[in-house]
């Protein structure tokens, strides 16, 4: 409700959202309606959407028990048609949704959904008349207790390996602590092994175990404080993150059942169906690709049950750690740190550090100027107006001695961590770094610098700030006789100056060796082709593979682990020899599966991705196709994820004759060449898109990598 105006419902990205009508008396229910904006019309990142899905409940109190008379889930197939859901296309869109001849009966409405990134609403309408006899089923939904939720309509496992399984809350805060219950039960052949709920962890659960599985039961008082601000109600999309493995034995029941209970409120048993991932071991993993989990916590690595084959079977090879954690004066955390950090080098994982330099340095003079008090010399690292005063901003010129200490952590930092790559996050200047004009000491600068236009002597200034960064990076690893790391930024892509300080063209190839864009969005086809293609325009404007984008994993929306798997070959069909995860909060079995099945596929040709070329391809008709092609050998992205057609057909140039093989199943899909402009028809029926290998027919069946 902060940055939108009007009478709107609006959050970002909270997840699972409860909403009731009290309509003064109990009436027969016809038809409920709700409104929603959609679209996602900022392609790159977290747009409106229209929510995941949405539940409709009725109740004769406030307090329940609620009864659930109609569903719509994005992840029900036909379901979009079934609505006439439009589909996201770039452009901002109003749609209503209508849930029409419910039949049912109550004096409460209540409305459930699942909110993607941005949400907003402005109208919802309840219809009366119908018989009045339906009577829905139980359900736990309240606006004034609390619920447990998980992010997708089903739960995920492996039986492979543990997986997390990420499970969200709603409530009413309490005025004075009340006894929460939550048991869970998991199925025989489901166990699970680590992880925590609301800072409770496995252990501390009771365990039960009968002819229905085991159940977990959390026991403790709470006020239950969930991360919502001012507000006394609260959603955390990260209540608990447990760690499970198995499968339901056959005969037990497919689904997770829990019950949550807090004072003298109890819900019913609710079910979540199961769906079982295989996740093997791969024969080839990738080496020169970086791959990672980007924003996932360097300390929540050791709680993972054996992590080290998880990350294998997944195809991780990357650990991604955050040093601003460790840098204290702390030697027992220290010594944990580095003992993690060998023991992940010496199972062959490389070490990515992720750091924000800059922003506490900002926040340690911003902190102390809005308390008008504190230590004073503070306030030297903010831009300096006439009369004493001070903006609330880093100023740009600022390299006095705060800054020098910001530089010297960072090598401190690279020496503790010894790290293969680094990503920084530098988003001091989202004002597009205003203040100078009005700031003594950045006018005397630019004086003194001779530069007569701001736009110029603020990138200056940020070639300045940045090669100071990097060189602390740099010496303090040529001092550990480390080569020099894989170093990036957050954002900083080809043709911006970042926030009007970072001329990032100035800066790649020399002293910025990859280039961060990031896709933050409820990934749907239309967000699959912003990836590819976006990608794609920035590879244009420079010489190799240097992309390495960030990707939402479901904190935007989520999608299915199928999905993923084709963002991350829409990355790597297009420039992108790596790339980051934000957040960690939603990651599932699910999502993982889709991650193994992207690697396991590209790891034998990573070459082709690392080192290749991408290339134009001709298609004929419907369908869209990423080529990337080294030497004599290419690979092939077809996609057709409105699913409109049965084949795309596309024209290739091919020298001598090729064998095309499928990636999926690695099966011979047929010969081609020598020619120009020879037809390929790729089938799609079946499939949202097809990922293929073209080759000489001597090349690649006697290494046995299909
Ligand atoms: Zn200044």
């Amino acid at each position: 409700m902060d940055w939108m105006q009007g009478p709107m419902l609006h959050q970002s990205y909270p997840g699972r959202v409860n909403l009731c009508v009290d309509l003064g008396a109990s009436h027969p229910v016809d038809e409920v309606g709700i409104r929603f904006l959609g679209g996602t019309p900022w392609d790159l990142t977290a747009g409106i959407d229209l929510p995941g899905w949405i539940e409709v409940f009725v109740a004769d109190e406030r307090r329940g028990p609620y009864r659930k008379i109609a569903t719509y889930s994005r992840f029900t197939p036909g379901d979009d048609e079934r609505h006439g859901v439009p589909r996201p296309a770039g452009q901002p869109l109003v749609f209503g949704f209508r849930f029409p001849r419910l039949g049912a009966r109550g004096r409460f409405i209540g409305i459930r959904f699942y909110a993607n990134s941005y949400v907003a609403t402005d109208e919802l309408y309840v219809l009366r008349g119908g018989t009045g006899d339906v009577s829905g089923e139980p359900s736990d939904f309240s606006v004034s207790e609390v619920q447990m939720f998980f992010h997708k309509p089903a739960v995920h496992v492996s039986p492979d390996i543990a997986t997390p399984l990420p499970i969200g809350c709603v409530g009413v805060r309490s005025e004075k602590p009340k006894s929460l219950v939550v048991a869970l039960t998991v199925p025989k052949g489901v166990r699970i092994l680590q992880g925590g709920l609301y800072a409770q962890s496995v252990g501390e659960a009771t365990v039960t175990e009968d002819a229905q599985g085991i159940t977990y039961t959390w026991r403790f008082d709470t006020t239950l404080k969930l991360p919502r601000k001012g507000s006394q109600t609260g959603s955390d999309k990260a209540f608990a993150r447990l760690y499970w493995i198995g499968q339901p034995d056959e005969g037990a029941p497919q689904a997770l059942r829990h019950q949550v209970m807090w004072g003298d409120y109890r819900s019913p048993v609710i079910e979540t169906p199961i769906v079982v991932h295989e996740i093997p071991e791969p024969k080839i993993s990738p080496r020169r690709l970086r791959t990672s989990l980007g924003w996932w916590r360097f300390q929540d690595t050791p709680l993972w049950p054996d992590w080290k084959k998880a990350f294998r079977h997944v195809g991780i090879n990357t650990v991604c750690g955050f040093p601003k954690q460790y840098i204290v004066d702390d030697a027992k955390t220290l010594q944990r740190v580095q003992a993690f950090l060998t023991e992940a080098r010496e199972f062959g994982f490389h070490v990515e550090m992720i750091d924000n330099p800059l922003r506490r340095l900002w926040i340690k003079g911003a902190r102390h100027n809005r308390a008008g008090q504190g230590r004073p010399e503070h306030r030297e690292i903010l831009c300096q107006f006439e009369g004493g005063r001070t903006g609330t901003r880093l100023c740009p010129s600022y390299r006095g001695r705060f800054f020098r200490e910001e530089t010297a952590r960072l090598g401190r930092a690279v020496a503790l961590f010894r790290p293969d790559a680094i990503t920084m996050d530098i988003e001091v200047w989202s004002d597009q770094c205003a203040d100078p004009p009005k700031c003594t000491r950045c006018r005397a600068r630019k004086q003194e610098q001779r530069i007569a236009s701001w736009d110029e002597w603020k990138k200056r200034q940020g070639i300045e700030i940045w090669s100071a960064l990097y060189e602390a990076c740099g010496s303090a690893a040529a001092e550990s006789a480390l080569a020099t790391p894989d170093i990036g930024v957050f954002e900083w892509t080809t043709g911006e100056v970042f926030h009007t300080v970072f001329p990032i063209d100035e800066l790649y190839p020399e002293r910025l060796h990859n280039l961060q864009p990031r896709f933050y969005a409820p990934f749907g086809p239309h967000h699959l082709r912003v990836i590819g293609r976006h990608l794609r325009a920035q590879r244009r404007r420079i010489d190799r593979n240097d992309l390495k984008p960030w990707l939402g994993t479901g904190d935007f929306g989520p999608f299915t682990g199928e999905t993923f798997h084709y963002a991350l070959l829409e990355c790597f069909l297009n420039g992108a020899r790596g790339f980051l995860l934000y957040s960690n909060r939603t990651l599932d079995a699910d999502l993982l599966a889709g991650y193994a099945r992207a690697t396991r596929t590209i790891a034998p040709f990573e070459n082709i991705v690392v080192d290749g070329e991408p290339i134009d391809v001709t298609v004929e008709g419907m369908g869209r196709a990423s080529a990337m092609k080294l030497d004599s050998q290419m690979l092939l992205l077809v996609e057709d994820y409105d699913r409109e057609v049965d084949e795309v057909r596309l024209r290739l140039n091919v020298a001598d004759e090729v064998v095309v093989h499928d990636l999926d199943d690695g099966a011979k899909v047929g010969v081609l060449g020598p020619g120009k402009a020879v037809l390929l028809t790729v089938p799609v029926h079946d499939v949202p898109a097809r990922l293929l290998h073209i080759g000489p027919s001597d090349s690649q069946e006697s290494e046995g990598q299909f």
